[in-house]
């Protein structure tokens, strides 16, 4: 008696080279019956009694392709002795979908785990003693075209042929199987215990031609279709799609318990990134990151530059340009306007300079190294658990080279609302305009500690973003889900000197073409206005008769509680919504003199005059800091909102913003230095319930 097996796999499984070693020569080829399918079939060498039959390439038994028909016929009709399964090993979970299916037909099987040598060489492993306990079958490694594995391949055949091992089919969920059991009972006495599972599962699909073989009656056909209609309802899905879930689940569990593969290597960018992008660190390492570049750009480097810029301007420039025009007999308002105004005021800004270019390199290195993106998705988690979407971040850390860009990448939100509130708050982060206004204030009120003083604004442009979501999500107009912001990090490299050399040089050109144009104009503004009383006559040392000290002076009581009444400071503050610079430029004029960052006294002194003392200077940062931005920027807002109501709205929020939190900064710091509760301190309180109040009240979210 001859013992059949039949070869059965995937396509581009290795059938051909298996089926060429194992038969050799000894083939017939034709064709399978009425199709043009090829048949082929061979004796095992040394084996004349042990036929091969090689069926098609196929992924499954359901009759979508010939092959599939054609293999799934011969297998039911022929019932060969032995199925060899040859299976890609690099490839399990689509390879053993079909496995599953012949397990269902109970014929023993073994399988031929092949393409061993491309496993190994991915570093994969596969546990075939345990694949084969839990199927049932023998399972043997073979790499065919390299004949590895084929004398035990051959054992394990003879063995099959010596001892009959019936495969365990895949057990589905207990819902499955108890509807798989159910269909069986109907046909139970029409067929015997062969094939049952396979035709419950035909039966369920309502595989047409299978279920033609069981020749059912009218009424169990009925009661059929009565359990599949139960199931497509409970399962909301087509039988033959349960069915397949139900196999790559059960197969997914199976491959959990077989295959373990090569622990993914971490490369270097992985390991950085545990740490850079960690839950808990991330936010510290940044914050850190942070601190060193203002410290290195603000406090060390960048100090000692500014200071022999400022020296420059100060000490040669100014009374060479006065001298050279007093020579030539030029009218000492001229002479006044250049050496005092121009020079002064465009001097103080542009004594910055130093710091913004090492800033800007700084800052420039940590984008080409490949950092920001991190950050980036760092803070995706943070704002996102404040509501806010992670994409607005983009924005925000643009912002901190300049607002008007920032407020222009907001276009890459899509939902409306979170845009709005990006457009809304971007411009809280100090920019490289704000940076030079900081630079002085903190260079003149907290010398050795003015990187920290710099540093905070950064936080607290963060802070000030995430609180205004906070508020703002609660408004009708903005409450949406934000939508999480899937990004791809890339590796870390080397920074490209070429490219951080043109980014810091388009930054800096930027801040000198600010300086010869809005501000020197602004600044000869203020001069005029601060030289010349309402009747045009010189005031000389009579700053108070001028025409910007009369106007100055009406709107001091604004800014009065917020810890800054000189006309002097409020001047500053409003010349500081023109550009930003213009806050050191006016104060500049004002004093008649480039600020030095050192902090002589005389300048110590000529502030006080016009801030008072450190809390007051940083009240004065926090209301120029949080407040409208730039009228650039604002052109932005316009632009990006198209709308003229919340550009006004943006405006309002962000005065009124600014307003409550200086003076709720400025007088509680008063009050823990004198301990005195006043008026304003109980303001304060209100002020703060207020706040506690939009941030915690109830939300108002609505699905999009
Ligand atoms: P069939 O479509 O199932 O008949 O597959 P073939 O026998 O035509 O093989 C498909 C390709 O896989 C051929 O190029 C074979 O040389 C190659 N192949 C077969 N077995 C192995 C193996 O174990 N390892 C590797 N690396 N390649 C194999
Ligand atoms: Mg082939």
């Amino acid at each position: 008696m001859t013992f059949q097996i039949a070869l059965a796999g995937n396509p581009n499984s290795g059938k051909t080279t298996l089926f060429n070693s194992l038969t050799g020569s000894n083939q017939k080829v034709g064709n399978w019956p009425g199709v043009t399918v090829d048949k082929k079939e061979g004796k095992l060498k040394g084996h004349k009694d042990i036929v091969i039959e090689d069926l098609p390439g196929i992924y499954s038994l359901s009759p979508y392709t010939m092959e599939e028909i054609v293999s799934r016929r011969y297998l039911i009709k022929n019932k060969p002795d032995l199925i060899v399964n040859l299976v890609d090993a690099s490839n399990l979970i689509r390879n053993l979908y079909l496995t599953s299916q012949l397990l269902e037909l109970g014929i023993p099987t073994i399988i031929a785990l092949n393409m061993m040598d491309i496993l190994e060489a991915n570093g994969d492993y596969v546990d075939t003693k345990r694949l084969s306990e839990l199927l049932g079958v023998r399972v043997v490694e073979i790499v065919a075209n390299r004949e590895g594995g084929l004398d035990e391949l051959k054992k394990a055949i003879i063995a099959a042929r010596n001892e009959k091992i019936y495969p365990h089919p895949l057990t589905f969920s207990h819902d499955m199987e108890r509807g798989l059991a159910e269909i069986r009972n109907l046909f139970a006495e029409d067929l015997n215990e062969d094939f049952a599972r396979f035709y419950s599962i035909k039966c369920f699909e309502k595989d047409e031609d299978m279920m033609a073989d069981l020749s059912l009656s009218p009424d169990k056909l009925t009661k059929i279709e009565e359990i599949r209609q139960r199931f497509r309802e409970s399962y909301d899905d087509d039988v033959e799609s349960i069915i397949i879930t139900e196999r790559y689940d059960t197969l997914s569990g199976i491959e959990d318990n077989i295959l373990r593969r090569k622990p993914i290597k971490w490369t270097k960018t992985d390991k950085i990134d545990r740490i850079v992008t960690s839950k808990y660190l991330g936010l510290p390492i940044f914050a850190l990151v942070m601190f060193v570049i203002y410290y290195l750009s603000i406090a060390t480097l960048g100090t000692n530059a500014t200071d022999a810029v400022n020296g420059f301007f100060e000490n040669i420039l100014a009374p060479g340009a006065a001298n050279i025009l007093d020579a030539i007999d030029v009218h000492p308002a001229i002479v006044g306007l250049v050496s005092d105004g121009i020079i002064a005021g465009v001097g103080a800004v542009l004594g910055f300079l130093p710091q913004m270019v090492v800033l800007f390199t700084l800052l420039s290195l940590l984008e080409d190294i490949g950092y920001m993106s991190r950050v980036a998705f760092v803070m995706d988690r943070i704002f996102r658990s404040f509501g806010l979407s992670g994409k607005s971040f983009i924005p925000i850390m643009i912002s901190t080279g300049c607002g008007v860009p920032g407020i222009q990448a907001s276009r890459t939100i899509e939902n409306d609302r979170d845009r709005r509130i990006t457009i809304m708050t971007s411009t809280f982060m100090p920019c490289s305009a704000k940076l030079p206004v900081i630079a002085m204030v903190a260079g003149i009120f907290f010398g050795e500690n003015q990187a920290w003083v710099t540093f905070s604004f950064y936080m607290i442009g963060i802070l000030a973003v995430i609180l205004s979501g906070l508020i703002l999500k609660k408004f009708k107009s903005f409450a949406s889900r934000p939508a999480p912001f899937v990004m791809e990090l890339p590796e870390y490299h080397i920074p490209r000197l070429k490219s951080v050399v043109r980014e810091v040089y388009n930054e800096a050109s930027a801040y000198v073409k600010r300086a010869g144009t809005i501000i020197l104009l602004s600044t000869i503004i203020i001069w005029f206005l601060s030289n010349f009383s309402f009747s045009l006559d010189l005031v000389g040392d009579r700053t108070e008769d001028s025409m910007l000290a009369h106007l100055g002076s009406l709107l001091s009581y604004i800014f009065a509680p917020l810890g800054f009444s000189s006309w002097q400071a409020a001047v500053a503050t409003i010349s500081g919504f023109v550009a930003k610079e213009n806050v050191v430029s006016t104060v500049g004029v004002l004093l008649n003199t480039s600020v030095d960052t050192t902090g002589t006294m005389s300048l110590l002194e000529g502030f006080n005059i016009i801030i008072g003392d450190s809390v007051a200077g940083y009240s004065f940062l926090l209301f120029n800091m949080l407040c409208m931005p730039c009228f650039a920027a604002v052109g932005a807002i316009k632009t990006e909102m198209n709308d003229m109501k919340w550009t006004l709205a943006t405006i309002g929020y962000q005065m009124g913003f600014a307003y409550v939190i200086s003076f709720i900064f400025y007088n509680i710091a008063r009050f823990v230095q004198t301990g005195n509760f006043g008026l304003s301190t109980g303001l304060v309180l209100v002020a703060i319930i207020l706040m506690g109040y939009l941030i915690f009240r109830k939300g108002n979210y609505r699905e999009e």
